[in-house]
């Protein structure tokens, strides 16, 4: 896919005031400097589109760019706990998860995993949630330029071996990227074409 267009449309708190059209959605998330503002700069080849570190504000919004007017990229902000329910169980940001359980819009979220990690508690449960919640999902792994392929397999081998001792039956399917070498661009955005047409 060509990026033609993409443009800034609105950033909100709540999922009721998202765009009303009815174009396919996809949603970008993960933990805060996991390179997701650069990866969707690099995606959609804009250098300021998503602002990335060092310029906080619009991070804890729901933000929807319209790419070449037919489908929208939604940056949402880094999840965290928003607090710890008398199970102990900790929970995601209310208007996050609002936003996958509600948007009938969505087609795929893409959950950035920092691949130089150990897999990170906050990143697991987050997956768990997804698939409970039978939200569709792919993982991507970001800033692969950071390792050496033999590592970068190692690291991905170990995250999916990881997935399936927990819940999981199937590894969810998943990227390899880096923002700075332009790694995993095509892919993704072949992915997200593809499933433009389906
Ligand atoms: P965000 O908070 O998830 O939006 O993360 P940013 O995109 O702002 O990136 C956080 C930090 O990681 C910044 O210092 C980026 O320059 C760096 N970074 C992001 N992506 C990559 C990448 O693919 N490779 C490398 N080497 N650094 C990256």
């Amino acid at each position: 896919m060509k990026i033609k267009s993409a443009d800034f449309v609105m950033s909100n708190s709540n999922v009721t005031n998202c765009p009303k059209d009815q174009l396919p959605e996809y949603a970008f998330i993960g933990r805060s400097n996991v390179g997701k503002s650069s990866l969707i700069n690099m995606l959609t080849q804009r250098k300021g589109l998503a602002k990335t570190s060092g310029r906080p504000g619009k991070t804890q919004l729901i933000n929807h760019f319209k790419i070449n007017e037919n489908w929208f990229l939604v940056d949402l902000p880094g999840y965290g706990y928003a607090r710890v329910s008398k199970k102990d169980k900790k929970t995601f940001q209310k208007y996050i998860t609002d936003y996958f359980i509600e948007r009938q819009q969505l087609v795929c979220a893409f959950v950035l995993i920092d691949i130089r990690h150990e897999p990170q508690k906050v990143d697991l449960e987050f997956l768990e949630w997804m698939g409970e919640n039978q939200i569709p999902f792919c993982m991507i792994f970001t800033k692969a330029d950071k390792l050496k392929p033999k590592a970068i397999e190692n690291h991905v081998n170990t995250y999916i071996k990881q997935l399936l001792e927990g819940v999981w039956e199937e590894a969810p399917h998943y990227f390899v990227t880096s923002s700075s070498n332009g790694l995993g661009q095509e892919e993704l955005l072949g992915y997200i074409d593809e499933l433009n047409t389906n």
